[in-house]
């Protein structure tokens, strides 16, 4: 038989490539086609509520939920509150904040493991009346020693064989509050030989004498998360239940369980975690940053959260995408992080106004130009999109460019200004380098003289006249004044949790990772609101930060235009 190549039809500009599918969603077509579950797909996402949600929760998220729309499934979004110690309703109502900004609709299906916990309490009678789990009163210690490690076995509780009565006796007693903490665990009663130490008849139950953020003191046993998470899939009838990597040791165990109890069976499927360079990931480190002041909070724009990547100026969109372009995985493997930065330049590319400020100010003069006008310039506001039409820029004698953008002895190919050499000022005119003041002392540059060419402005004759840079500038009189935070990696090193010997991973925290500088902005940033995005031409991706005040613009740069940390270790 001879194969055709299909031709390859022509890309749209602007279309996204279509995406291969990924292993997860063969598993989930397999079984539509199979029937199995009759159809149905429903997910979940189940974060345990200790902390703000990062960019690899948004990862679960987006793959959880895109699945369910993907195969016009379901998706419920499930707090695993399991434990009492460390979980908070500030945590639960920032999840749900998150996931909504990423764009992304529970309906009516938010869930709590604990909703369950009278449920979860007789599966485990079950398990116990079936001879399946049983209670055992060796403290914590003596449980992990009689473990064994995974080359030898471990060894049984001596209170394995209690009878079915005494360990419902027991275990209600447990439940009735008559124990301490610690005094007793319920086991489910698997097999101590186990290659997998999960089946070492592992704990299933707990006695914590605390109180839940949501059942308050009703409770004083507690389920373990194995206990609890493939159950509440169970409960909520997922069909795919979608975890990370370090699960797949548990899976016999999330099936044994389901099995022996005697419920509907959800599937678990693991997919490798999203890892980052250059910082922490785990919500412990994290809150280790936040609770030592070494970031701002669990939104300070340096943190890999949700809420600090929004705070930062990362689009719902852009981190989709991320998403979207880095798949699911397989193996573990770790992201450059100049991936995250590609995709919200990309779409803020699309999104932000230009408007030009100058971060780091030397004034210019401009000698033939009189003293009392201005010149309104016409700017474009976005050259990706020309209906977002222009505004004015007022263009004066007196006008601030970046002091990097002069040389008084350049090197050869430096094309911006220099004495005696000519260089455009966007959108305005061309203008000429002729002399510099300088302070006597220190010998820095204090003023740099020039004459503009009248002809080279728009709508002039000159006006095409090409020279070979071109600089943005703001007119020093209508200059606003603003606070501008350059934020670089927190980290400055790719991983910073493989700390060496004697350090932890705050030991390499970038200590230029954030610099404060004074902003001055052209004057139609004015308006500005908390969240709105520009391009600050020739400098980056600026975001009005929340700590703005009408007269006091904040602004936190999202990205540099460029990536040119891996030349210099710093952006640009
Ligand atoms: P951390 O390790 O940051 O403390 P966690 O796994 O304990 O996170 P959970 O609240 O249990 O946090 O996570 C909720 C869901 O998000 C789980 O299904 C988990 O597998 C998934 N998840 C957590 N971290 C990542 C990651 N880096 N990449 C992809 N998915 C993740
Ligand atoms: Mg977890």
């Amino acid at each position: 038989m001879i194969s055709i190549p299909m031709k390859e039809s022509k890309k749209i500009p602007g279309e996204k490539p279509a995406r291969s599918m990924n292993f997860i969603e063969e598993i989930i077509k397999e079984d539509i086609r199979n029937g199995k579950n009759d159809g149905r797909v429903h997910t979940r996402f189940p974060p345990e509520p200790n902390g703000y949600l990062h960019i690899g929760h948004a990862k679960s998220i987006c793959l959880n939920f895109g699945l369910g729309e993907k195969y016009r499934g379901k998706t419920n979004l499930r707090f695993d509150d399991t434990n009492p110690i460390k979980e908070e309703v500030e945590y639960v109502d920032s999840i749900m904040e998150d996931v909504k900004w990423l764009g992304f609709d529970w309906e009516d299906r938010l869930f709590y493991a604990s909703d369950y916990f009278e449920q979860l309490y007789e599966y485990a009678v079950i398990l116990i009346q079936k001879g399946k789990a049983y209670v055992c009163d060796m403290p914590a210690d003596e449980i992990s020693a009689t473990r064994g490690t995974p080359n030898r076995p471990g060894k049984d509780s001596p209170y394995r064989d209690r009878s079915v009565e005494e360990n419902l006796d027991l275990f209600i007693r447990m439940r009735s509050g008559e124990f301490p903490d610690g005094a007793r665990v319920l086991r489910a009663k698997i097999d101590m030989t186990s290659p997998n130490m999960h089946m070492r008849d592992p704990v299933i139950y707990r006695i914590l004498h605390a109180s839940h953020h949501r059942t308050g003191d009703t409770w004083c046993i507690y389920p373990m998360y194995d206990f609890a998470h493939g159950q509440s899939d169970s409960i909520e009838g997922i069909t795919h239940s979608i975890c990370t990597l370090e699960f797949e040791v548990h899976r016999p165990l999330y099936d044994w369980l389901i099995r022996e109890i005697g419920i509907y069976a959800p599937r678990q499927i693991e997919f490798a975690r999203l890892n980052l360079n250059y910082t922490v990931m785990s919500k412990r480190k994290l809150l280790e940053l936040v609770q030592e002041g070494k970031v701002t909070g669990w939104d300070d724009p340096r943190m890999p959260t949700i809420s600090g990547l929004r705070r930062r100026g990362y689009t719902p969109e852009s981190i989709r995408n991320f998403a979207e372009i880095i798949g699911v995985a397989k193996r573990d493997n770790v992201i450059d992080v100049s991936l995250l930065e590609f995709c919200i330049r990309e779409d803020l590319n699309k999104r932000a106004d230009r408007v030009m400020g100058v971060l780091n100010p030397v004034k210019v003069v401009i000698d033939n130009f009189p003293e009392d006008r201005v010149e309104e310039m016409e700017a474009m506001n976005n050259p990706e999109d020309p209906a977002r039409s222009t505004r004015k820029v007022p263009f004066s004698r007196e006008l601030y460019i970046e002091r990097e953008d002069f040389m008084e002895d350049p090197p050869r190919k430096f094309f911006r200004m220099t004495p005696g050499r000519e260089v455009r000022l966007r959108s305005a005119y061309i203008v000429k380098c002729e002399s510099v003041e300088k302070d006597p002392k220190s010998g820095q540059i204090t003023v740099i003289h020039c004459t503009y060419d009248p002809m080279t402005r728009s709508g002039m004759p000159d006006s095409n006249r090409k020279v070979k840079g071109t600089l943005h500038w703001v007119s020093a009189r209508h200059a606003i004044e603003s606070k501008v935070r350059l934020y670089d990696r927190l980290f400055s090193v790719p991983d910073p949790d493989n700390a060496e010997e004697g350090k932890t991973f705050k030991d390499y925290l970038n200590p230029d990772s954030l610099n404060v500088v004074k902003g001055y902005l052209e004057p139609s940033i004015r308006e500005a609101q908390a969240g709105d995005t520009f391009q600050f031409e020739r400098k980056g991706y600026f975001i009005v930060d929340k700590d703005s005040r009408s007269d006091a613009l904040v602004f936190n740069r999202v990205v540099a235009l460029r990536d040119s940390w891996a030349k210099t270790g710093h952006q640009k």
